[in-house]
């Protein structure tokens, strides 16, 4: 008989990052489970954990009871505690939150747990004790169940199935309510009130009928299934005191109220069929494979994808499918749903928490069969997955950039490997690292290069904008885009303008001194917002008022520098007056789904021209955009980041992919300080294959990934000394572990960060690059154990961070 479970504890330190032993108290043996969380004693504190095995004995002697257990069904399954593992090791985070992370934020949050009766049972089959309760509302608060009967009988009943159990989250607003209508009394009180009353229209006894049947709560919508327009009916029952009206929060479907277009499998062209036919055999015999899907952008790449999961659907198993964050758009939602209707759930970061519990809830009662979302739905409770799909795999935003700090494809790898399922990674321009590994044979690459209608890439123009400035053209459009954009407009075209931001400030200089204004707190230019007359930080919040002297040298001839939207779409107002513009950037996008309602208005061509940042690049497939102006294409060449050509390159080959998908051809212009960089060059020429060789070559010369791997150690402290003492010791005490120079590790640092100073805290690093360098874990986890305690006692702060995505 299991006495014991072994639970890892919410207490996120090195020395308790590993399980204790609890006793089963004999209330829960039957009601508990692998994977479920608990309240257990932990030194004189309550605390959360997840129970992740059962043993008969323990080497550990006076063991505590478990307190009580949260979950009435393990939410971790036995792959995700074992891909917790794998987490733990693979990105040197606690195992506390490698599980964590895993789970809905909403459970993570204060809850109160409810109980209703579940659909066909009936309040008769309850204890008599409970029956008030139940028949006063319909959602009962588990703690005043509680105190009429033992729990141990709620949780076996939660289990057999005559309960729901749901969360609901404490102090959130923006909670959905339902109206019931709720018999007045218990059943006797109810017939005998019904006896004396005089019930005016078959209606009426059509609805008490109901009732009498199901002596429960229920919404006017449940009755009207029966009884057609009883709204009037209902609310004289209640008005003759036999029914009352109640609010009751309910389930939240952000999509219920939206019609999807339902769509059927397209006949596929010949190059989808033989891309698609190894992904299906893959399906058909169960063997995990990784392949890098690499289709020009408008190739019909989704098609492929959509075809495939239907062939795992048939099959009984279910599909994940990992889009960026900016691109789960309703079209691509649309795409979706349309094909698959309610076997779809949807995550993403613009669902309140609410929703995306119910969302992940339905994955978890098995309620569909896909779910589409960003990062995090790589942890979806699945358990008989037949595909992981991960669209512009390409996209940074898959890595996590807080612990624990995993990259969305490694995951998919495990997972697929644990379910002996294919892992398809789609992308117009593949990361380096994934194009590398299909090159070698170690993923299964899979090419697309026409269009679809045989429709043409855009032909793209890349204008020198330092020659605009000789000529005598001070405006931010060159000669060139204007005209272009002048035809568009005559002809009732679409055109999208991007302003390249990445890596850009438009920040506030003195042109008297050059001095630039800073964050106090932070080691940053502080960014200009126009509507408010300030200067904001990015990263710590810090705002002021824009100075009208120049703090250094007191000269008024302080001003912002550099271009924002608001300004291109001020100089749009002056030089096309007639155009309408939509503007898309973080300032009109904040307010939960405006970026959904912008990017309609623009589909229902209620705009000429849409105007954005980088959020516009991607995965917008509007038939009437026949050209993309590109403003900056050089700001993010000059971020300090080995990577930084590889991201102009992909952002300006999939703007340029937004223009002439359909029938109408596209152009697309290139503005641009520095004509000559090949990440442009290459774009300008849909050459991905060529960019690729040559981005290897410096990368090759550079030691850097894909042909190296590299680890890096950030440490942040109030105290500069304190601070840099701690890296030396780090960095020399890696040296002496690590094969520094001899093997082909090299150790780089102690070295400032790129940022020095954020939230008023230090920064300095040390960047481990290696080929093959057993040691290197070990090392690091005795890094991380030796500073625990200045970590918890002087608020010193380690990261560490394997295959980092920024190097800020
Ligand atoms: P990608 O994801 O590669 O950018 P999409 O999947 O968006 O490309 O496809 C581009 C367009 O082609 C879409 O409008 C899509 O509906 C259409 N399409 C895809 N496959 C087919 C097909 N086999 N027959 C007809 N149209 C298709
Ligand atoms: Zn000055
Ligand atoms: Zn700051």
């Amino acid at each position: 008989m299991n006495r014991i479970a072994s639970v890892i504890v919410d207490v996120p330190t090195a020395q308790t990052d590993r399980s204790f032993d609890y006793l089963i108290p004999d209330e829960l043996k039957d009601n508990l489970e692998v994977g479920m969380r608990v309240i257990v004693p932990f030194g004189n504190r309550q605390v959360q954990g997840f129970v992740i095995a059962f043993k008969e004995k323990s080497t550990v002697s006076g063991l505590k009871e478990i307190i009580e257990p949260m979950d009435i069904e393990p939410v971790l399954n036995q792959e995700l505690l074992q891909l917790g593992e794998f987490l733990a090791n693979e990105t040197l985070c606690l195992k506390i939150s490698a599980y964590q992370v895993m789970l809905p934020p909403a459970l993570k949050a204060k809850y109160d747990k409810y109980i209703t009766l579940a659909k066909d049972r009936e309040i008769g089959e309850l204890p008599k004790e409970l029956e008030p309760l139940f028949l006063k509302q319909k959602k009962v608060n588990w703690k005043d169940a509680e105190k009429l009967v033992p729990s141990s009988y709620l949780y076996r009943q939660a289990r057999a199935g005559l309960f729901d159990v749901s969360y609901e989250i404490k102090n959130k607003g923006n909670k959905k309510k339902n109206i019931y209508y709720v018999p007045c009394s218990d059943q006797a009180q109810f017939l005998n009130k019904l006896n004396q009353l005089n019930l005016t229209g078959k209606k009426q006894f059509q609805v008490v009928n109901i009732y009498l049947q199901n002596f429960a709560p229920h919404t006017v919508k449940e009755i009207e299934t029966k009884v057609p327009n009883a709204r009037s009916s209902l609310n004289q029952l209640v008005s003759k005191g036999l029914l009352k009206k109640e609010e009751y929060e309910e389930y939240r479907d952000p999509y219920q109220n939206k019609k999807f277009q339902e769509t059927k499998a397209l006949p596929l062209t010949d190059e989808q069929e033989l891309v698609i036919k190894p992904i299906l055999d893959s399906i058909e015999h169960s063997t995990h494979e990784v392949f890098l899907l690499h289709g020009v952008t408008g190739s019909g790449k989704t098609e492929v994808y959509l075809q495939s999961i239907e062939k795992v659907m048939k099959n009984g198993k279910e599909a994940i499918v990992l889009v960026p964050e900016i691109s789960l758009t309703p079209q691509m939602v649309e795409r979706f749903k349309g094909r698959f209707g309610n076997k779809v759930a949807v995550l993403h970061s613009g669902l309140s928490l609410g929703e995306k519990y119910d969302e992940w809830r339905k994955i978890q009662r098995k309620e569909v069969q896909v779910v589409v979302g960003a990062r995090s739905a790589i942890f979806a409770p699945f358990e008989n997955i037949g595909i992981i799909i991960i669209d512009e795999e390409h996209e940074t935003s898959y890595k996590q950039e807080d612990n624990p700090r995993y990259h969305a494809r490694d995951v998919a790898i495990e997972r697929g490997k644990n379910h002996h399922c294919p892992v398809v990674l789609g992308s117009a321009t593949p990361s380096l690292e994934s194009f590398a590994r299909a090159q070698k044979g170690v993923y299964h690459l899979l090419t697309m290069q026409k269009r679809m209608n045989n429709s043409q890439l855009p032909v793209v123009e890349i204008v020198d904008m330092r020659e605009e400035l000789r000529t005598g053209n001070r405006s931010m459009f060159s000669t060139a885009l204007l005209e272009k954009m002048r035809l568009r407009l005559e002809r009732s075209e679409q055109i999208v303008l991007m302003l390249n931001r990445r890596g850009y400030s438009s920040f506030v200089m003195c042109r008297n001194c050059g001095y630039v204004l800073k964050c106090p707190n932070c080691d940053i230019s502080l960014t200009y917002h126009k509507v408010t007359d300030q200067v904001k930080c990015h990263y710590c919040g810090f705002e002021m008022r824009t100075p009208k002297q120049c703090p250094e040298c007191s000269s008024n001839h302080i001003r912002f520098f550099g271009t924002g939207t608001q300004k291109v779409e001020e100089e749009l107002g002056r030089i096309l007056p007639e155009a309408r513009v939509i503007r898309m950037d973080v300032d009109t996008t904040t307010r939960k789904g405006s970026h959904e309602k912008l990017l309609t208005a623009f589909q229902e061509k209620k705009a000429d021209i849409l105007l954005g940042t980088q959020m516009i690049a991607k995965g917008l497939d509007f038939p009437n955009i026949t050209l993309v102006g590109v403003l900056s294409a050089d700001s993010s060449l000059h971020i300090p980041d080995f990577r930084s050509s590889e991201r102009t390159f992909q952002l300006l080959t999939q703007v340029s992919g937004r223009a002439g998908r359909h029938e109408l051809p596209g152009e697309v212009i290139i503005q641009t300080y520095t004509p000559e960089h090949y990440s442009i060059n290459f774009a300008k020429e849909h050459d991905y294959l060529t960019f690729y060789q040559y981005e290897m070559m410096i990368r090759k010369r550079g030691q850097y990934p894909p042909f190296y791997y590299l680890a890096l150690i950030n440490v942040s402290h109030e105290n500069l000394q304190y601070t840099y003492t701690v890296i030396e010791k780090i960095t020399s005490f890696v040296r002496g572990q690590l094969a520094d120079g001899k093997g082909e590790t090299l150790i780089l640092g102690p070295a400032v960060s790129p940022i020095l100073k954020i939230k008023n805290r230090y920064r300095y690093q040390c960047l481990i690059k290696y080929k093959n360098e057993p040691n290197l874990i070990p090392t690091l986890k005795q890094v991380l154990e030796h500073f625990q305690e200045d970590q918890v006692k002087r608020g010193l702060h380690i990261s560490i961070d394997l295959n980092p995505y920024s190097m800020m």
